[in-house]
């Protein structure tokens, strides 16, 4: 997508024309991973190593206060940052949760609600485990059963791309067939799940807050209207009932939105809705279309400049 290539072209500079505007940061995992096809983790000491640089020289606050500021901006005395994590891991409850306590970082986790509990991995791990790690590939995605690692990684990056535009039900089925030809097991990994119902029924402390992220993770875009409202309204319903308050806060999943999942959003009555735009939050941005920065694996250092726009 030409738009978000610009996007991330610009990035930097606007960072130095905004140089106190608020950041929303967002991660996915906090792991030692020894595949990572998708980049989304960082190993657990390098988390707290961003998260103490953060707050050296922002001011972290819960997102809301965040969306709520924005709206009447004055010059704080540091610029504002949000830490958000999407998806559910369990490692965020694992390892990112005691780092952010230790360091008193207020953060906001975004549930995919009906894989809470679930012993299958989310589907893009699953894919990546039956092409990355099955001894032999079945002809319906390869010719060749065992390639070399990098083609089963471009392989496994084709086979998302065809993906995650159907809807969940049809994933799944794609995937059942998949692994069963593959070999492959359905059942993931406990590291590489989601949280489970008694973790996410403690996440929610003062400290850490839910948000939603649907039921199934899929592409809003692509849903209809009323399969649309009814990701976004249950994933609420789901969170609310685990938090025992509101949850306010939205991310799209993929960070894929058009202007119908906007509605839908606000039609569900989020205060917040992040995106994966890679910017800060310029002033009069809109928060249903919240941009964020991913510190990705820097070091400290790294992510100072990043901040910076360097
Ligand atoms: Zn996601």
């Amino acid at each position: 997508m030409a738009g978000r290539r610009l996007a991330r072209f610009f990035a930097p500079f606007e960072r130095r024309l905004w140089p106190n505007a608020p950041v929303v940061l967002m991660y996915h995992r906090v792991a030692l991973l020894p595949h990572d096809p998708w980049n989304l983790a960082v190993e657990p000491w390098t988390f707290a190593e961003q998260i103490e640089a953060l707050k050296s020289v922002r001011e972290v606050v819960p997102l809301g206060e965040l969306v709520a500021r924005m709206k009447r901006p004055k010059s704080p005395q540091r610029p504002l940052a949000a830490v958000t994590f999407d998806d559910g891991y369990q490692d965020v409850f694992m390892s990112a949760r005691p780092v952010l306590h230790r360091q008193d970082c207020p953060a906001t986790v975004f549930l995919t609600t009906a894989m809470i509990g679930s012993e299958r991995n989310f589907w893009w791990d699953e894919l990546a485990r039956i092409v990355l790690g099955a001894p032999r590939l079945p002809p319906s995605i390869s010719q060749d059963p065992d390639p070399e690692p990098q083609a089963r990684k471009r392989m496994c990056f084709r086979l998302r791309r065809k993906l995650r535009h159907l809807a969940p039900a049809e994933i799944a089925r794609r995937l059942d067939v998949l692994s069963g030809e593959a070999g492959v097991d359905r059942i993931a990994p406990e590291k590489d799940r989601a949280m489970t119902a008694e973790q996410v029924g403690r996440l929610s402390d003062g400290l850490v807050t839910i948000g939603a992220h649907t039921l199934n993770h899929p592409s809003l875009p692509h849903l209809s209207p009323i399969e649309r409202q009814a990701e976004i309204g249950q994933s609420r319903r789901a969170c609310e009932a685990y938090a025992g308050g509101p949850v306010e806060h939205f991310a799209y999943p993929f960070g894929y939105f058009d202007g119908a999942s906007v509605h839908a959003v606000r039609r569900a009555g989020f205060a917040s809705a992040s995106t994966t735009a890679p910017s800060v939050v310029r002033p009069g941005a809109d928060p249903l279309r919240l941009p964020r920065l991913a510190p990705g694996r820097r070091d400290g250092e790294a992510l100072l400049k990043m901040l910076a726009g360097g």
